[in-house]
């Protein structure tokens, strides 16, 4: 059990985040600060104390002002936040003003004897470490999507409502555009990763008619990337993106540990590759040896 923990995602829930949270308290509270309109989701997904924002500024250096005062108010021990482009700047300063350490871009979150352990990447990706900080307050980032998000039975969330009365900051947004963080991928529950086995663009094409057919996305292997197979914002690994759908379905893809780290969460993984010593079977529930456009072919039909 880790009591004091809190969960900051003022610009946008991260119900898988949450959820881990919920889990790692083990029945102790948790508190969350979401965006006003997500307030009820946070319960769901079982928030205790949910702080609904307005007013949130997109200047990350009047909001971090404000966190710390809340941080400090509610005793907060443990400050998680999903790894967005704006939390990633915001965190930092947050773990300055709170003269904490911060893990960033964390994989995974796991308990021991009230604190947490916090795994991720080091040394260019050559090995995973676990870290475990040693401050007062212990800060972590974790990529989105790491997660599922599972909702709670629990419906006992005290939500209080919070107008950020911050001063008026340095940036002004004149519009939004969707980038890569709204990409697909990151809330897809069936995707379909191909690798360099499929061998073309054209491959992917048929990747795309197939995730159609299922309701689902498709991913890529950073090899099909660089072989300009797919664009980069498919890429799923230590250096793309993190998913864990419901269903992976893994094609031409020999499964280097760079790759799992960004699928290793998956619910079911499916491999398809002609190569049965290909150590992605290691990892897969169920395993096809052969072709990937065969099976594809087949899969097609069967579909339609
Ligand atoms: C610092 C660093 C970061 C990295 N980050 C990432 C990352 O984020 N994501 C990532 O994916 N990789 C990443 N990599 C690269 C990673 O190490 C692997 O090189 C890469 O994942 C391999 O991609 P692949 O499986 O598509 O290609 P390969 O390893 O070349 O595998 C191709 C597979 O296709 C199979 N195959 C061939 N023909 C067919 C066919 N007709 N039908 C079925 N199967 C077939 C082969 O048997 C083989 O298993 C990173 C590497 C480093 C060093």
């Amino acid at each position: 059990m880790i009591s004091d923990i809190c969960v900051l995602c003022p610009y946008g829930l991260d119900a898988g985040l949450l959820t881990k949270a919920v889990a790692l308290a083990n029945g102790a509270p948790v508190r969350a600060f979401v965006p006003k309109v997500e307030a009820d989701t946070a319960a769901t997904f079982g928030a205790t104390y949910v702080h609904a924002l307005t007013n949130v500024p997109r200047d990350e250096n009047s909001l971090v002002t404000w966190l710390k005062e809340k941080i400090s108010q509610y005793g907060c021990r443990i400050v998680l936040a999903p790894a967005s482009i704006q939390l990633r700047n915001l965190m930092p300063m947050l773990a300055w003003e709170l003269q904490s350490g911060l893990t960033a871009d964390c994989t995974d979150l796991t308990e021991k004897d009230g604190s947490i352990l916090q795994t991720r990447p080091a040394f260019g990706n050559s090995l995973v470490a676990t870290i475990k900080t040693l401050s007062a307050v212990q800060m972590a980032t974790v990529r989105p999507g790491t997660f599922p998000a599972l909702p709670c039975p629990c419906d006992n969330a005290q939500v209080t409502e919070e107008i950020i009365a911050a001063p008026d900051g340095r940036i002004t947004v004149i519009a939004t555009e969707t980038g890569m963080e709204a990409a697909p991928l990151n809330h897809a529950r069936v995707i379909i990763a191909g690798g360099a086995g499929i061998g073309s663009r054209e491959g992917f094409e048929k990747l795309e008619a197939i995730a159609k057919k299922l309701g689902g996305a498709v991913a890529a292997s950073r090899n099909a990337v660089d072989a300009g197979f797919a664009p980069y914002r498919y890429q799923v690994g230590m250096t793309g993106v993190t998913v864990a759908p419901k269903l992976y379905i893994a094609v031409g893809i020999s499964g280097a540990v760079q790759h799992l780290a960004g699928m290793s969460g998956s619910e079911k993984i499916i491999a398809i590759n002609t190569d049965p010593k290909a150590p992605i079977f290691d990892y897969a529930d169920y395993g096809i040896v052969a072709d990937w456009e065969t099976v594809s072919n087949k899969l097609l039909e069967e579909l339609s």
